[in-house]
């Protein structure tokens, strides 16, 4: 302990004992005594700075940082966001329903209009300019597609992430897409599924070589638990049975205008990628079936992020709406859904992303007589890689769905709205 001057501790104490004297002796040596202990300004320091240590060690060793993270910020548990879920269900106007209109032909019908967002790849090169500013661009986007077209549902069919390079909590970029269809319209409605690369492994090669990776920090379910607790989305987990493989499976019933009736049945399968196989399982169609066997044939949809064959989606020429700009991937085994669908004789579309270089509705396997459909959602954000034609590139846009009953009568349409407000790639089954 370093020695203090005894003459000016002397002063120090006298000047207290002055101060402090003349209201309470009590005080005044409570005061001296800790003055003879701690308050040497230089242990307080001291003491204040082994507390600090102590106490970092402490959160370090002890304490889940991520867990006290996790508390402070509003992502939701799976739990309380199917409650909310359910809530949300039971409430009056939870459902989705056909609206009344007169279409551009004067006719008065029943309308429901689905806008598909493929491919937004948001969370790119984070360490740099141009990836936020990516991510900027796709926010614009979708609030012009939203603004222009109005629709009753969005469907995120898969890929809104690019988890390879997030080397974070990725719901805040799911967060950031939510954030910007709600700014372009506060009721709006979503609904939706994963792809491969919303919870692929993190990977990033440094200028020197360094290679750092690991699994994504953030899972589907994790997205899908941050994504049901919002008012607006749709989106199910659980909503099919346990033994159905994926994290986004579900059906949802869209009903007429003022009744219960369900005029649109809405499948979305799990097509994998990232985490899980890249496949349709047999398990899926299983409870395709099942579900199809359950209610009366209506007409019904389907999406999933990655097409499941490559036969089956090929491009077809002038019997196609839209272009073709790169060949099909596909899943690695369909295990029999396509057929399955073409079967089921009341599926009129199957629609995926995937392909950011194919925008087009083609009639499944070239069969002008087929019910069934298949198209691509065009690219609709600025992060992934981008499709040229004669050196330019394509404009993002959103692919849109177009359902109506004129009395009984089904039939349905789709184009594409384009991030210039354009219309294109219109395709009449
Ligand atoms: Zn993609």
């Amino acid at each position: 302990m370093p020695r203090q001057n005894s003459a000016q501790h002397r002063n120090e104490v006298d000047e207290f004992d002055i101060e402090i004297n003349s209201r309470d002796d009590k005080k005044l040596m409570y005061v001296n005594r800790d003055r003879g202990g701690c308050c040497r300004y230089y242990k307080c320091i001291l003491f204040i700075l082994f507390l600090g240590v102590a106490l970092a060690v402490a959160f370090e060793f002890f304490i889940d940082i991520e867990q006290v993270q996790n508390f402070f910020s509003s992502t939701p548990s799976v739990d309380d966001a199917a409650e909310l879920d359910a809530e949300k269900r039971n409430s009056e106007d939870g459902n989705l329903r056909f609206r009344s209109i007169v279409n551009d032909q004067g006719r008065s019908v029943l309308r429901f209009k689905i806008l598909q967002l493929a491919d937004l790849h948001f969370g790119e090169n984070p360490w740099t300019d141009w990836g936020p500013a990516q991510d900027r661009r796709s926010s614009i986007a979708i609030q012009s597609y939203i603004r222009d077209e109005n629709p009753d549902l969005v469907i995120l069919s898969g890929d809104q992430l690019t988890s390879k390079n997030i080397d974070a909590n990725a719901t805040m970029y799911h967060s950031k897409i939510i954030a910007a269809m709600l700014e372009a319209k506060p009721e709006i409605k979503w609904a939706t599924i994963f792809g491969n690369h919303d919870d692929e492994m993190y990977r990033r090669t440094y200028d020197d070589g360094t290679i750092v990776q690991h699994d994504a920090k953030t899972s589907r379910e994790d997205l899908v638990a941050l994504d049901m607790a919002y008012k607006g989305s749709y989106t199910l987990q659980g909503g099919a049975p346990d033994f159905v493989s994926g994290t986004s499976n579900y059906v949802l019933s869209i009903q007429g205008d003022t009744d219960t009736d369900v005029l649109l049945n809405t499948y979305f399968f799990d097509s994998g990628g990232g985490h899980i196989a890249k496949m349709n399982h047999q398990n899926q169609i299983t409870w395709f079936r099942n579900q199809q066997n359950q209610t009366p044939k209506i007409p019904s949809v389907a999406f999933q992020h990655i097409p499941t064959s490559e036969d089956a989606f090929a491009y077809r020429g002038n019997i196609c709406g839209g272009p073709s700009g790169e060949g099909v991937s596909p899943v690695n085994t369909d295990s029999g859904l396509m057929q399955a669908l073409i079967d089921d004789g009341s599926v009129h579309f199957m629609s995926v992303g995937h392909n950011h270089g194919n925008d087009y509705c083609c009639p499944a396997n070239g069969n002008i007589n087929s019910v069934l459909s298949l198209c691509f959602g065009r690219h609709s954000g600025h992060g992934g890689y981008s499709t040229y034609k004669d050196g330019v590139k394509w404009d993002k846009g959103a692919r849109i769905y177009m359902m109506e009953y004129e009395e009984d009568r089904f039939n349905w349409s789709s184009y594409v709205r384009t991030e210039n407000g354009n219309i294109e790639d219109e395709y009449q089954p």
